[in-house]
């Protein structure tokens, strides 16, 4: 198994290259901060740290399910989405029959969940636009296949993929098996037109599970709370799996002082389109290609090597990610920062010169 790698640490690079002003736009972090109104809940939720937490996570799976308008029956919460997508590997993989089909590259935690059942992992190519090829995945299933995973938005892409071939993929399904539309980015692309809501395929009966987090819009990426949305049996066999207190007391607290705060939401939305604007914008000046992104983030193709792009940035005290980690070597994978993030930024690329002359 490939160890996951996360965003290098902003006070790891300030002590390893002594420097003092670090940016970090490298782990799909809201920049904006957490919602004022999470924090005011979490602060109150640690006076009774004592307690052990709801395991049932009622209030917030309440809320939740009067946010998505789908039944608390839908309706479970995880310490992050990553450990719903393990608890969904425990649940569904039992071992060298069962099949998964991903899209390559996407978020690695899905080859995780395969490896970890010691079952069969089919990555199936992303397609030239760099978009899930829904078709060649179609083709992919057998009735062995288990689950399927579809970032929508992907990461590390940013790309999306409409709903008629999210239901033609569905439809290819064996009993037994499901869809995985992980929409951790969903408040970011939900207004794009053809964009599926996993909510609505759950509210149909299909055999879907959405996944959403407040690591990314809601800025909680640090308390750990995802949430997935799946028929009742889907949910009821994965609360028999899941440890009883997988979300904690803090974590649910602040996830529901988050879901009250549609003004950080907003603004986080808001800054997220100007931004992706502005990069887009500056980088397509530097002559390099970006992939159009529905998310938090922004992939961009240098036409070389990133690797030592990457490391020029970091010694300018800027993180990003580079492609090399993510099966995308000439790429880098940039954040989505404040106003004042985007222009040191856009400085720091136009000084790597000559960035946009060919290799
Ligand atoms: N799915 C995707 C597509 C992601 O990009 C991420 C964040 N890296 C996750 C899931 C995990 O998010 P969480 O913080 O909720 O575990």
């Amino acid at each position: 198994m490939q160890p996951y790698s996360p965003g290098k640490p902003i006070d790891e690079v300030q002590r390893e290259l002594g420097l003092t002003e670090v940016i970090k736009l490298a782990s799909n972090e809201n920049p904006l901060g957490p919602p004022p109104k999470a924090v005011e809940a979490a602060k109150h939720a640690v006076e009774s740290l004592h307690v052990y937490p709801d395991a049932s996570a009622f209030r917030l799976r309440e809320a939740l399910a009067n946010h998505v308008s789908l039944p608390m029956e839908s309706i479970l919460v995880g310490n992050g989405s990553d450990e719903l997508i393990h608890i969904l590997g425990e649940v569904f993989l039992g071992g060298p029959d069962d099949a998964v089909v991903v899209g390559s590259p996407s978020f690695v935690r899905y080859d995780a969940a395969a490896e970890l059942a010691n079952c069969r992992l089919v990555r199936v190519p992303l397609d030239a636009e760099l978009r899930h090829d829904l078709d060649a995945m179609a083709l992919a299933i057998t009735p062995r296949t288990r689950l399927v995973f579809v970032a929508n938005p992907n990461n590390p892409t940013g790309t999306i993929v409409d709903g008629d071939g999210i239901r033609r993929l569905v439809s290819k399904l064996a009993p037994g098996s499901a869809l995985v539309l992980d929409e951790a980015y969903f408040e970011f692309a939900q207004d794009a037109p053809g964009y599926p809501n996993s909510r609505d395929l759950v509210a149909e009966g299909l055999p879907v599970i959405g996944l959403r987090t407040f690591s990314k819009t809601y800025g909680l990426a640090g308390i750990r709370l995802g949430y997935m949305m799946a028929p009742p049996e889907i949910i009821d066999a994965c609360n028999r799996a899941r440890e009883p207190f997988n979300t904690n007391a803090v974590a649910q607290a602040a996830a529901l002082g988050a879901l009250t705060d549609q003004e950080h939401l907003q603004a986080t939305v808001a800054n997220n389109r100007r931004q992706l604007e502005r990069m887009t914008q500056a980088f397509t000046d530097l002559g390099l290609r970006c992939i159009p992104s529905y998310a938090n983030f922004l992939l961009v193709d240098l036409g070389r090597p990133a690797e030592p792009v990457f490391h020029e940035l970091l010694k300018k005290g800027v993180i990003v990610r580079s492609g090399h980690v993510l099966g995308l070597p000439t790429y880098l994978r940039i954040s989505v920062g404040t106003e004042a993030e985007t222009d040191r930024l856009i400085e720091a690329m136009n000084q790597i010169a000559p960035i946009g002359e060919p290799a």
